[in-house]
């Protein structure tokens, strides 16, 4: 079997994602590998296909139970074998699981990295014959990372032991240099391929708001989110638990998490969530590295995190399908103030020097900046986070709140005057909000008004909003015309070190704000009417249906089917068992156990709305009239088949495509390439890429579409969402039959 094969006989994926391959072949040829791919890039495939297609057995190397648990079942319900060996288990049950492991029962095996250290553990692994060690979550072993873990340190010396040194490849989403290097050194990788992949999750939309109710904001996200599952972090324990209290009592079922919970608490509210008992779960940053739950539709983040690393990693926990996902910030300038008291009474590290710990601090206060800087900047949120991490990008993107939201920019120069001599006058007195108040005369209090109503900028920008002139004021610091200064740890206006020049008149200010908050993103309407059906219908019986297996099996229900392979069974609308394996994300065993129950909910919808009939070829009797999947992957033409062909005159499908090279090879009755096969192939060329339509994947122009000659149609989906079809033109017909074409070396 080779890597397709097993791509899709276990996983029922038909390409890689970009960077798989590359490091599946050098573990497969016993060369090291150091991964950085971001969350949900798709690390695990690049280390379980080489194992399964290794005959030996592999270790993978994880530092918490649930991410075992959950791979473990994952790779159990695909059909390979597969083990984890850790604390939860009884002295007895490992004893049993090292027996059975040595017998040869499993593929892959799951161990925490203490268990490396245990006689037991170490002379059953010494003794197998073991081909491959994967690291997962390589970041662990460094203490520059978050999550630093010492037993991971141990890694290096079990590795040591093995007479003969097993491949090792190490995996990780943190990007940091400190940490890439320690991975190197102190997992001691031998020559190993190092690749770093692009760091954007397209599939992602960011959004920054800053309402003036969270929770009443949080209650009409959810409202237009009502079957999604989605996480809200809070900063602290007690936000934590007011939020999830006040969720429950609006009919939001959530559950909570926290460090201040038991762990058998924990536990179970976890679960809940996993197994999607309850769609919402409230949490602080303590929850989340152990969560491969691919179908979180949206991360809200109630407060502002410490920094950028964390904002990425805990937002990067949506859409680990692939799918459209959400990443709202809510964000308050009182955040600052908490995230500052939080640095600065931080617990002394015993192990710190003072000199360290000092300089620890500045770090984070920086970190600290930067990430409030992202909450208050003008441009583009994707552009922002890439170029933290150290990437270039484009200046605009289509996935994110300020590049769908639009900015104007207007001369605000006198506004910004008004501002940077309030700033002088008031002298460091007052915080953002209260300088907008002051400028605006809008303190209501008596006793503080008299304090300020006699200042020349008292209602200095009288008749502006005030939520507006808080915006002004946020522009002005990035601008470095205001300041913000810290007193008793509260944050305070001062002038900036450009404000002189605003004063003087030396300097204008064009302040680019947003040009109507109020048009933004609006939900799509689905046309209501007899008859009529959308996807979501049929989506929303096939997450039922999936919910109940998932009841009786005990299992979470992503592991079921993911949400991207539900989605798909709604665009491809499969009918028999042969259209059902052609869905992206259903492999031989996930088909044979419960392709049944689903094709059942496909037809009847389908037949309720006379949406398809069955196809008759391939009712049960007939005689197979199709390749096999692996078959046609391997479709080609001799050189005298292939000059039969006769390009339609005007731009076809790929579908109509796919049969008429099906049809040049005997016997014609019989189906050897569909159109999907051409897609795929297409792909992997990056002359068409995956795009999405509504809920569905679709292919649309990739890099080199023009090189290939591809026809773009633009089109409206019953939604009203804009897609592209790609057409194939006459010269397109003819290069990618080149491409089928078995070259002619002779002449
Ligand atoms: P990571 O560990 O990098 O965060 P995972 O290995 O958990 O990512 O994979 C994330 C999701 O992407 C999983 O649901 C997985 O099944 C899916 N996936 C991985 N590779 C592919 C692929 N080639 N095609 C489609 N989906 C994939
Ligand atoms: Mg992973």
């Amino acid at each position: 079997m080779d890597k397709y094969k097993v791509l899709k006989k276990f996983f029922g994926y038909t390409s890689f994602h970009p960077g798989q391959e590359e490091m599946i072949d050098s573990l497969s040829n016993g060369r090291d590998v150091l991964a950085v791919m971001p969350t949900g890039a798709g690390k695990s495939l690049c280390y379980q296909i080489p194992a399964i297609l290794s005959d030996g057995i592999s270790l993978v190397i994880s530092p918490l139970l649930s991410l075992m648990k959950d791979q473990v079942r994952s790779l159990n319900q695909a059909g390979v074998p597969a083990a984890y060996i850790n604390s939860s288990l009884t002295e007895g049950q490992i004893r049993k699981a090292l027996r059975l492991a040595g017998e040869g029962a499993y593929r892959i095996i799951y161990v925490a990295p203490e268990r490396l250290v245990s006689p037991n553990f170490l002379s059953f692994a010494l003794n197998a014959d073991i081909r491959l060690i994967a690291v997962d979550e390589a970041h662990c072993v460094s203490q520059w990372g978050q999550d630093f873990r010492p037993s991971y340190l141990k890694i290096a010396d079990f590795i040591g032991q093995f007479s003969h040194r097993p491949a090792v490849g190490a995996f990780t989403a943190t990007a940091t240099s400190t940490v890439r290097s320690d991975i190197l050194k102190l997992l001691a990788l031998k020559d190993p391929k190092v690749l770093v992949s692009g760091f954007d999750r397209p599939n992602l939309f960011f959004g920054v708001e800053t309402p003036r109710s969270r929770d009443q904001w949080i209650l009409q996200f959810l409202a237009r989110h009502r079957d999604e599952s989605g996480i809200i972090y809070c900063a602290t324990r007690k936000n934590t638990d007011r939020l999830c209290d006040f969720l429950n009592a609006h009919g939001c079922p959530a559950a909570r998490y926290h460090a201040g919970m038991s762990n058998e608490e924990r536990v179970s509210s976890q679960d809940d969530f996993i197994f999607d008992r309850k769609k919402l779960i409230t949490a602080t940053n303590a929850f989340g590295m152990g969560i491969d739950k691919s179908n979180v539709r949206f991360v809200i983040h109630y407060n502002m995190p410490q920094s950028m690393e964390n904002y990425y990693q805990e937002a990067g926990r949506a859409g680990r399908d692939g799918d459209p996902a959400e990443c709202i910030l809510l964000y308050s300038p009182q955040d600052l103030i908490i995230g500052r008291y939080m640095i600065e009474h931080r617990e002394r590290n015993e192990e710190l020097s003072d000199g360290e710990f000092e300089e620890l601090r500045r770090r984070d206060l920086e970190k600290l900046r930067r990430m409030e800087k992202y909450c208050t900047c003008p441009g583009c949120l994707r552009q922002y986070i890439l170029e933290y991490f150290g990437e270039k990008a484009k200046a605009t993107c289509s996935g994110c709140s300020h590049c769908t939201l639009g900015y104007a920019a207007i001369d605000a120069t006198r506004e910004a005057q008004k501002a940077a001599a309030a700033a002088v006058e008031l002298n460091e007195r007052c915080g953002l909000k209260n300088m907008a108040k002051v400028l605006c005369g809008t303190i209501r209090e008596e006793d503080k008004k008299s304090r300020f109503s006699f200042l020349h900028c008292w209602k200095a920008l009288d008749g502006m909003e005030e939520a507006d002139v808080c915006g002004l004021l946020e522009a002005l610091i990035r601008e470095d015309i205001l300041s913000r200064t810290y007193r008793s740890g509260y944050p305070m206006i001062a002038p900036g070190p450009l404000a002189e020049e605003i004063l003087s008149g030396k300097r204008s200010f064009m302040w680019r704000r947003p040009a109507d908050k109020d048009s933004v993103r609006t939900v799509p309407v689905r046309a209501e009417g007899e008859g009529t059906w959308s996807e979501e219908d049929l989506m929303a019986l096939l997450r039922g249906l999936r919910l109940s297996i998932a009841q009786e099996k005990g299992l979470p229900p992503h592991i079921v089917f993911s949400d991207s392979a539900l989605s798909d069974m709604c665009r491809k609308l499969p009918l028999t068992e042969r259209e059902f394996i052609d869905v992206s994300g259903v492999g031989f065993r996930k088909a044979e156990e419960y392709g049944g129950r689903f094709l059942q909910v496909i037809r009847s919808f389908c037949a309720r709305f006379a949406i398809r009939e069955i196809p008759e070829e391939t009712n049960k009797g007939r005689q197979r009239k199709t390749y096999r999947q692996d078959q046609r992957l391997q479709f080609m033409l001799t050189p005298s088949e292939a000059s039969a062909f006769v390009p339609s005159a005007e731009p076809c499908t790929m579908a109509h495509f796919a049969k008429a090279l099906s049809d040049l090879k005997e016997p014609r009755e019989v189906r050897k390439l569909f159109g999907v096969d051409v897609e795929a192939k297409l792909v992997s060329l990056d002359v068409l890429k995956k795009g999405k339509k509504d809920t569905g994947e679709y292919a649309v122009a990739g890099p080199r579409a023009q090189e290939f000659h591809l026809a773009v149609q633009e089109k409206l989906s019953a939604k009203g969402t804009a897609y592209q079809t790609v057409l194939l033109s006459p010269e397109a017909q003819i290069m990618i039959l080149g491409l089928y074409t078995i070259p002619d070396d002779i002449n």
